[in-house]
């Protein structure tokens, strides 16, 4: 009998799959994990600028992720984004938006947009997000969920990252989310005076986040922590 009431339960919760998504279930248990990433992954780990702890907080974190990844996502890693590429470790989101010291009045630059979520964290901080994605797909994707989620101080482009976007430099701030295994000269130009740029560098699974600052046009260079990004690509797929 018990059998019969479970897979009736299954019937009916399948013809309402898609109203009952995770998030549409129980948005107070994301609130809780939520609260428990920021104090168990973040604060623990030295993270104190109070405008990355309040965006950290606000950012929904499982609205960036595939519905299959939603309860994962909170946990103390990447997760998979489709087209083999991740959202970054919420510890590492912070600790480059953080060294970034960002102020409300800022432009800052993103090279990967991916799932969008950096972006949409950057925005909780900054008047002016600008960010580059190079698959497509991924692209529109984020565009679409950042709209539904009402930012309109982000700005998404479909291309190479590695040239930057003139149009719009000097950015106050750069932030790349893959690894290429030089520093690009044009982001380096695009930099504002004073300007601060936080970047993977190196080979494929040995790189380092550093971070770059430019004073009287000169780039002083700041190593941070060994990490492990994806790869920076061309337009022809081959590695930066
Ligand atoms: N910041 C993202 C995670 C990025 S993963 C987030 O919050 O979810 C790295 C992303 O960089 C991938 O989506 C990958 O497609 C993109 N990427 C790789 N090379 C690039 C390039 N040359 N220009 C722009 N994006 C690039």
């Amino acid at each position: 009998m018990r059998r019969i009431y479970f897979l009736l339960y299954m019937i009916v919760a399948s013809a309402f799959g898609t109203s009952c998504k995770a998030e549409d279930a129980d948005p107070s248990r994301f609130v809780k994990q939520r609260e428990a990433m920021i104090r168990t992954q973040i604060e623990s780990r030295g993270i104190n600028d109070p405008a990355t702890l309040q965006a950290m907080r606000k950012v929904e974190r499982h609205r960036f992720v595939p519905s299959k990844y939603q309860n994962q996502a909170y946990e103390d890693r990447p997760l998979p984004i489709g087209e083999d590429q991740t959202i970054s470790q919420p510890y590492i989101v912070a600790l480059m938006t953080q060294v970034l010291d960002l102020k409300e009045n800022e432009k800052v630059l993103e090279i990967g947009t991916g799932s969008g979520y950096q972006a949409a964290v950057l925005a909780e901080i900054c008047n002016y997000v600008y960010t580059i994605e190079i698959v497509e797909t991924l692209g529109q994707r984020a565009q679409k969920l950042l709209a539904d989620l009402e930012y309109t101080n982000i700005n998404v482009k479909i291309g190479d990252g590695y040239k930057g976007w003139e149009e719009h430099s000097p950015f106050d701030a750069i932030i790349v989310t893959c690894a290429p295994t030089h520093i690009p000269e044009p982001l380096k130009k695009q930099l504002a005076e004073g300007g601060k740029m936080v970047i993977p560098v190196g080979k494929t699974f040995a790189q380092e986040l550093v971070l770059l600052t430019k004073q009287n046009g000169e780039i002083i260079r700041k190593a941070i922590i060994p990490v492990r990004f994806v790869p920076m690509l061309g337009e022809n797929g081959k590695k930066y």
